[in-house]
């Protein structure tokens, strides 16, 4: 609700402070996909890391299932975080190197609910199938996978913990448009088998027109428009 993220800089060039995002209201409604579109440095990064919780409010609030998550027990903030994941834009940045597939995919299930290592195999065999890939790349490091597949590979993780929404930053902008349409539909599939929510930033027009049930607009932090897919892109 009436979310701002305000940034204080201080360097050579420039002093003082920058309005990332400022008042911006919307609800994610439970299964839809919502498209936030806007150039760059528009504030939809800032947006999402806020609800992944990585950066905090400068004022305004974040409601999960109800509850103001700033009001979220220890316990319940780790669910929440469970139930909140995240695919970004470069799965080089996200995914360790030195880990192997069935690590990666595996390792929320390690971390959130002691998964034993005996059984890391077999639970990331079927997470790799869901995704669309097999037994000959549990034990692949993400250089060994294509751009698509590390891709992929993201989404296997995100998934693993059975999560309701999955912010989607750029997930697929630094891919081939056939590569795109590809994830988009394995993202789709995906929640229809799991009655998933995303929240699908990208600056891609024809990609959030495909995935969307309704799309928002930001425009130098400011939310300007936000409704149903049919009705924001065929304005005049
Ligand atoms: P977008 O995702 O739409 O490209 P961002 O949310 O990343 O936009 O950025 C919004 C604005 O906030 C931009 O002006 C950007 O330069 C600024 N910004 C983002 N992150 C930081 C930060 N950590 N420190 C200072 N300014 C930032
Ligand atoms: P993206 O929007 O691609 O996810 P980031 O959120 O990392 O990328 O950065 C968005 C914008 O914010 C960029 O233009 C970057 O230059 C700017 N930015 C990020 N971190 C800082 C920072 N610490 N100080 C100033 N600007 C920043």
């Amino acid at each position: 609700d009436q979310l701002s993220k305000t940034f204080s800089i201080s360097s050579k060039r420039q002093n003082g402070t920058i309005q990332a995002v400022h008042d911006v209201s919307f609800s994610l409604f439970k299964g839809e996909t919502l498209g936030i579109v806007g150039e760059s440095g528009s504030g939809k990064s800032t947006i999402a890391k806020m609800i992944l919780q990585l950066l905090h409010p400068t004022s305004g609030s974040i409601y999960y299932q109800g509850k103001e998550i700033s009001t979220l027990s220890k316990r319940e903030r780790k669910q929440m975080k469970a139930n909140v994941q995240a695919v970004f834009q470069d799965p080089y940045a996200s995914l360790n190197p030195r880990m192997k597939a069935k690590e990666i995919v595996t390792e929320p299930l390690t971390i959130h609910q002691g998964l034993a290592n005996k059984d890391r195999a077999e639970r990331a065999l079927g997470l790799l199938e869901e995704v669309g890939l097999g037994s000959q790349h549990l034990n692949r490091y993400p250089h060994e996978f294509s751009g698509g597949q590390r891709q992929r590979l993201s989404i296997a993780r995100a998934i693993a913990l059975k999560p309701d929404v999955i912010v989607c930053d750029e997930a697929v902008s630094a891919l081939d448009v056939s590569t795109q349409a590809q994830i988009v539909n394995l993202l789709k599939e995906l929640q229809k088998n799991h009655g998933l929510s995303y929240l699908f930033i990208a600056h891609g027009l024809p990609v959030v027109n495909h995935i969307s049930d309704r799309v928002a607009i930001m425009k130098s932090g400011e939310l300007i428009e936000i409704g149903q897919t049919e009705q924001i892109f065929h304005e005049p």
